[in-house]
């Protein structure tokens, strides 16, 4: 496996009996075009039972690029289950773009997952050696071979046993001829929720969804989380789960919290907007200071700054204009012109800055440069001093498990201390969340999240990924 596929960072959809599936579809995937905007991808299952058959369409860039009418009126079908994925340079190929389809001895599989498999390579590298070929880089592609080779098997035991040796951050969904089903990797690392919707005719739907958001938009009700260890299906008979023969410590990621999942999202029984509200709480208590305003670095910095004013009574104020329709790339004039990058996304106001002393707060600070040119257009607007807030501890250790970090070479918390990143970024003082207060914050404990980027405490073996 290439190990660039480590920063996948993905939303999965699904929905069983809708007769508007892909279109219910395109709207979950909608809610959650932040999980991934590099490609998108439905599936649609017609008939379901051993005639029942798949449509697939899927493409390059944003939802709305990728599906128009026509192309949802060609997905036809009850059930259908979609993607969006993110990722990094190089790797964005149309292959590597979900759900990955195929068609296995008894059933046409379609596999939609968010998530980062650590052990996938050792598992594709033996794979390779039996003689399978693979058309993309990405670690779904490993599963599928590996259900193939359990083609002889009933469906529902070829995938528990392949879903059983995998390891790592998995929350998938799949569709077979005849059913919807969902799996949740054992430590529980990424969010995977189950609902239910009613349609105007009164039938009820079952739905997935990486994140709550996504039910808020098409009106389906939230019932539960599926469990980690879970694999569910419902079927024509019903809906059905079991557990995986496997037991290992919760591993929810609390990066989804921070800053990956969004704001109007309850994640792991918490509500986002919430949580980020308590990080600000927790790190005004942590770290006072004398000032007249607090600004966020919008948008995600915005509910931790409004905890961090509502503990520390100083004004909230929105000192910085984010222009939201700026994408990733965008043509740079030939001429430089200074901080160019971050002030087309990025307009600080002189009319809240111009002689006060500020606290910016940000969700997190991973290479600095982003806080580093922000704080020099805040000082251009004529603020006297300039604190930095970040609502997490310092990030000192890559992601494996499905979040885009850079490696640990890039990473500003792990080359210097914290006062020479102050004095880097151009800040009057820089004060971060202790990893108490994340934990506090998030009213939860080691115990039961993932907290690797803060504190290097991998909950697997990583086969050799640290490397790079
Ligand atoms: P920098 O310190 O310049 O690397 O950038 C920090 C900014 O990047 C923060 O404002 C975060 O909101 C944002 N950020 C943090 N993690 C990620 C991520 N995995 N993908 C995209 N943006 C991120």
């Amino acid at each position: 496996m290439s190990k660039s596929s480590w920063k996948d960072e993905c939303g999965v959809f699904g929905i069983w009996n809708d007769p508007e599936a892909s279109r219910l579809t395109y709207l979950g995937l909608y809610a959650l075009q932040h999980r991934g905007q590099e490609s998108a991808g439905i599936v649609t299952l017609e008939g379901r039972r051993e005639t029942g058959s798949h449509t697939h369409y899927k493409g390059l860039g944003l939802v709305h690029d990728v599906f128009s009418e026509e192309v949802l009126d060609t997905l036809k079908g009850d059930v259908a289950i979609g993607h969006v994925r993110y990722s990094t340079t190089g790797s964005n190929l149309l292959t590597n773009a979900q759900p990955l389809t195929a068609r296995l001895r008894r059933s046409q599989v379609a596999i939609a997952h968010n998530g980062n498999i650590v052990n996938a390579h050792v598992l594709r590298e033996k794979l390779i050696q039996e003689g399978a070929i693979f058309q993309g880089t990405n670690d779904t592609e490993v599963l599928l071979h590996m259900l193939a080779r359990r083609g002889h098997k009933k469906f529902m035991e070829a995938l528990q046993e392949s879903v059983e040796l995998l390891e790592g951050a998995f929350s998938l969904v799949f569709l077979t001829h005849k059913k919807l089903i969902a799996v949740r990797d054992p430590q529980g690392f990424r969010p995977l929720v189950l609902g239910k919707r009613k349609s105007e005719s009164g039938q009820w739907s079952t739905v997935l969804a990486s994140e709550t958001c996504a039910f808020d938009l098409i009106g389906a009700k939230f019932i539960r989380e599926i469990e980690p260890g879970e694999i569910f299906w419902v079927d024509d008979e019903g809906e059905h789960s079991i557990r995986m023969n496997v037991s290992k410590k919760s591993a929810k990621c609390v990066f989804e919290h921070v800053y990956f999942s969004r704001p109007d999202s309850v994640v792991f029984g918490r509500s986002v907007y919430n949580v980020r509200k308590n990080f600000g709480r927790v790190l005004a208590r942590e770290s006072q200071v004398d000032a007249d305003v607090v600004i966020p670095v919008p948008d995600s910095g915005v509910p931790a700054a409004l905890g961090f004013s509502e503990e520390s009574k100083i004004p909230f104020d929105m000192g910085i204009i984010r222009n939201h329709y700026v994408g990733r790339t965008f043509i740079e004039p030939k001429q430089s012109i200074r901080s160019f990058g971050v002030k087309i996304k990025l307009n600080p106001q002189s009319e809240v800055l111009r002689g006060k002393r500020v606290v910016v707060v940000d969700d997190s600070l991973v290479r600095g440069t982003t806080s580093k040119k922000i704080i020099q257009l805040i000082r251009q607007a004529g603020a006297t001093e300039v604190h930095m807030k970040i609502a997490a501890p310092p990030t000192v250790s890559p992601c494996f498990y499905g979040v885009d970090t850079p490696k640990k070479s890039e990473l500003i918390a792990n080359a210097m201390t914290k006062a020479d990143i102050c004095e880097f970024i151009g800040a009057n003082s820089l004060e971060y969340l202790s990893e108490k207060g994340l934990y506090e914050s998030v009213q939860g404990s080691e115990d039961e999240f993932c907290a690797a980027c803060f504190n290097k405490n991998y909950p697997t073996e990583l086969y050799g990924l640290a490397k790079d």
